[in-house]
């Protein structure tokens, strides 16, 4: 038995729309005659996505893919387009949108529809980021950075000319949205902003920095195509060692040599059983 200390984050793993979209999918599975679909993964977590294909729930790349039956709307949320495509097309529809990014949805529909140029911070081919500029009629703006923002104004978008609303991706973090702010402040005739990032996300962030700053080394556990994990670890490594695995199979035991208190995390995306794996094969 090893002695060495493990801090878990408190709230890592499935935040509320995860857990929902999860639970929506099972009882689908669960009560539906008929194939029941996702468009792409339902959480970008493969260790997941494996368990809900045992249960029968299919991952179609497009709608080309679906001949019949239900479809799952993903967390993330799908561009207005796409919803009334599926719909047309005579497909059941279970919405397992989280209402945070129905939310995010309204206020750029709505930030539009009051004369705003709508800059979103955000990743430019995140599902989340689509489905926000789907509402959008038009043309909307995607920056990922203060970098981005900057190029904004050499590009002469001649922003200081218009009304700009601003929002942000829910997982992105404070820090990069409050950047990305202010720049635009100083560009623009009037800057109307939104902080339309998670609770749930930020929870995790500041409590993995806490944790971080405790610690000799810091896992972070979760899809390496989860945007929010990897952001994570992004966040933990200036602080600390830290290296983001799937599975506890991927710990290094170099990695632990002279290490005496172990910080664990995981992205919203991190089912709670895949952290405790990782813990039980460090208490071994
Ligand atoms: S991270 Fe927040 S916005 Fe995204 S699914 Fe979870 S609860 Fe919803």
């Amino acid at each position: 038995m090893s002695t060495r200390q493990i801090i878990k984050v408190k709230d890592a793993g499935f935040c509320f729309g995860v857990k929902r979209a999860m639970d929506l999918a099972l009882k689908s599975a669960k009560s539906e005659k008929n194939h029941v679909y996702t468009l792409g993964p339902l959480i970008h977590n493969p260790q997941v996505c494996e368990e809900l294909k045992k249960q029968g729930i299919i991952e179609a790349k497009s709608l080309n893919d679906i001949q019949s039956g239900v479809v799952i709307l993903r967390s993330h949320g799908v561009p207005p387009k796409l919803y009334q495509e599926i719909a047309s097309l005579g497909f059941k529809i279970v919405d397992a949108v989280c209402p945070s990014v129905k939310r995010v949805q309204e206020l750029a529909h709505q930030l539009k529809e009051e004369g705003y140029e709508v800059v979103v911070v955000g990743e430019k081919n995140h599902p989340e980021v689509m489905s926000i500029r789907g509402t959008v009629e038009g043309e909307t703006i995607v920056v990922e950075g203060p970098q981005e923002a900057e190029k904004l104004k050499l590009k002469g978008l001649k922003l200081h000319h218009r009304k700009v609303g601003i929002i942000a991706q829910t997982t992105q973090t404070i820090d990069n949205f409050k950047k990305v702010v202010e720049i635009l402040l100083d560009e623009t005739k009037e800057l109307k902003i939104y902080n339309t990032i998670c609770k749930a996300v930020e929870n995790i962030q500041n409590e993995s920095l806490e944790v971080a700053k405790q610690v000799d080394l810091m896992l972070v556990i979760g899809g390496k195509n989860s945007a929010n994990t990897t952001r994570l670890c992004k966040l933990c490594s200036p602080i600390t060692p830290t290296y983001h695995i799937e599975l506890p199979e991927e710990i290094d035991l170099t990695w632990l040599k002279g290490v005496k208190k172990i910080g664990i995390t995981g992205g919203t995306s991190t089912p709670h059983w895949l952290i405790d794996r990782v813990v039980d094969r460090l208490r071994r």
